[in-house]
């Protein structure tokens, strides 16, 4: 069989690996890499297929085509609904005579924005529920895929487990072991342990914070963080805004608890918020939405805003804007370009860490500067990490035992340590594979 990483390899973005069987070939997530998007001016943001691959904002799937491999993808797998993992799957999937398989929110997700985009796909869309499983019908053989329930900073995320003749490929980008999520089951060990005795014959893996000597955080951290600004810092007549992922949808439920036991209404308040709540509401994983109001196009955050102006200390806002994105409704607000005016001793709390990317950082000090000059108190980095640290990995590795390891998630900076961690757990040289995108390997 041959591997391809195609993207994800060389940033942290656009995801995107290809499983080569012989007569059949599965592609594992198909993403987007937001920087270069972020950067495009205004007037260019009518995106194609040709303009994104040119600025390298989707993965170079052209490869396939040179490869010989295009007429033989038979799925598009992804991982979950993160759009580094999904966000290509509008531009390029039409390429591909392939069904599209993912959990319900994963495809709830993709099919929003396939709708804001006004793309239309001839692929079969199919969901498949999280700990369970999918035949893929190839030529002549079919293929088993495993959706093993792992934890994440979004929903239903899965570790994919592609039973072949020759092994596993056990495809898992990205995930941390959280054994207190807030919403959501814990990391299905037992299954992970059955494939583990089955053989892994290759494993890639989320290698993100391969670096870090840690083990990241539960879910449930994050809330205590939360909770204890909220509950314990002088804040009763005051606005009080909090500004997190929106596809964090167990976050997003933590902080709709904690306004309601405030007394407070709570608001979300942009366009992601909305689209990530609805769809988690649409198919019933939102258990918050009937405690909450959200209000999207500009009359009626206008209308909102107003309300909060007047009677601050009766509302709390969830809103964009947490890494100073142009546009947010935090941007906004800070600009003077909506009805709100921040005042002393309001309380702005970001549950979220800063993205360490030049623009991104550039952003959030330039927002904060303005807010800090309206004497708003900010609370940083009620937060925690979705992805493994390396002692998480390292236990990873110890419970499946993979045959090869391709680390994956980012730029070699970030994913070299992986190698390292793979050597002191006594892997030879020969069995890791540290790749570019574009490039292919055999086993
Ligand atoms: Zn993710």
């Amino acid at each position: 069989m041959r591997i391809y990483g195609i993207g994800g390899f060389n940033e942290v973005g656009k995801n995107m690996t290809v499983v080569d069987l012989g007569e059949d070939a599965i592609i594992f997530d198909c993403g987007l890499f937001l920087p270069p998007v972020v950067e495009l001016e205004e007037a260019d943001k009518v995106y194609s297929e040709k303009k994104l691959k040119a600025i390298g904002a989707i993965p170079a799937d052209d490869l396939l085509d040179r490869e010989g491999l295009r007429s033989k993808v038979r799925a598009i797998i992804p991982s979950h609904a993160h759009l580094d993992h999904i966000g290509g799957i509008p531009w390029l999937a039409y390429r591909y005579n392939a069904e599209i398989i993912g959990t319900p929110f994963t495809i709830e997700v993709l099919k929003t924005i396939l709708k804001d985009e006004n793309i239309f796909l001839k692929n079969k869309i199919k969901t498949v529920q999280p700990n369970s499983f999918c035949y893929i019908q190839g030529k002549n053989k079919k293929y088993k895929v495993d959706f093993i329930h792992i934890t994440h900073s979004t929903l239903q995320c899965s570790m994919l487990a592609l039973h072949t003749p020759e092994g596993v490929i056990l495809y898992s980008n990205d995930f941390k072991f959280d054994n207190n999520p807030v919403l959501g089951q814990i990391p299905n060990y037992d299954k992970l342990k059955e494939i583990a005795k089955e053989g892994v014959k290759v494993l890639i893996v989320d290698s993100l914070y391969s670096g870090d000597n840690r083990k990241t955080a539960s879910e449930r951290v994050a809330r205590t963080l939360l909770e204890d600004v909220l509950f314990t810092t002088t804040n009763k007549n005051s606005g009080l805004f909090v500004t997190t992922f929106s596809s964090h949808i167990a976050r997003l439920k933590s902080i709709a608890e904690f306004g309601k036991r405030l007394n407070r209404k709570v608001v979300f308040l942009g366009r992601s918020l909305n689209k990530y709540v609805s769809a988690a509401a649409r198919i019933n994983l939102c258990p918050f939405r009937k405690d909450i109001e959200i209000a999207t196009y500009r009359n009626q955050l206008e209308k909102q805003l107003k309300k909060i102006e007047n009677k601050r200390g009766d509302y709390m806002v969830v809103c964009t804007g947490h890494q100073g994105e142009p546009g947010s409704i935090l941007d906004r607000i800070s600009k003077n370009k909506l009805q709100f005016r921040f005042r002393q001793d309001d309380q702005l709390l970001f549950s979220s860490s800063v993205i360490p990317t030049k623009q991104t950082i550039e952003n959030r000090e330039q927002l904060d500067s303005r807010l800090k000059k309206r004497g708003v108190r900010m609370f940083n980095n009620l937060h925690v990490s979705g992805h493994a640290g390396r002692e998480d990995l390292r236990d990873f590795i110890n419970m499946i035992h993979p045959e090869h390891i391709i680390p994956a998630h980012g730029d070699h900076s970030k994913t070299y340590p992986m190698v390292e961690l793979a050597q002191e757990l006594g892997y030879k040289n020969k069995d890791i594979h540290l790749i570019n995108n574009g490039q292919k390997l055999i086993f």
